[in-house]
């Protein structure tokens, strides 16, 4: 994808903090990291967003992810947050799949979470509509 800058990145025609790099996968960290030692796992072959990548990819992203982030906790993390964003609704940004791994310590004042709650048979009804479509 010739406008797609972790391609670029993959290709090497612009630079980037490796971390970890196999046939298929490539890591490094996240120009701009929530905390030190954000790291992000692509696959080489160019996909929009998870939704789109095949499973056998998704679980090359996801082995690589949780060797960085037990690397992380060998550092000193105290938590990992594993993130994938789909679309621009949910915060993606660059349209080639990248699985975060965010290392987290007690009050880094970082709030992924803003949560809401259901109202009475919401619930039900939300499980009904998601079951119907698995
Ligand atoms: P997302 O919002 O999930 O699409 O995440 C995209 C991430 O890519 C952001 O956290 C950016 O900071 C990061 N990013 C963008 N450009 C680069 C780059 N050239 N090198 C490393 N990370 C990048
Ligand atoms: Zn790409």
């Amino acid at each position: 994808m010739e406008d797609c800058i972790f391609c670029k990145i993959i290709k090497g025609d612009i630079p980037s903090t490796k971390v970890y790099e196999d046939e298929d996968v490539l890591a490094f960290l996240d120009i701009a990291p929530v905390n030190v030692g954000h790291t992000l796992i692509v696959p080489k072959e160019h996909f929009r967003n998870a939704l789109m990548t095949p499973d056998d990819k998704i679980m090359d992203i996801f082995k690589v992810g949780k060797k960085i982030a037990e690397a992380l906790r060998a550092n000193g993390a105290e938590g990992i947050n594993i993130t994938l964003n789909n679309e621009r609704a949910s915060g993606q940004t660059v349209f080639h799949t990248h699985l975060h791994i965010i290392p987290r310590f007690e009050n880094d004042g970082h709030n992924p979470w803003n949560q809401k709650s259901y109202k009475d048979n919401e619930a039900g009804e939300v499980a009904r509509k998601i079951i119907a479509k698995l």
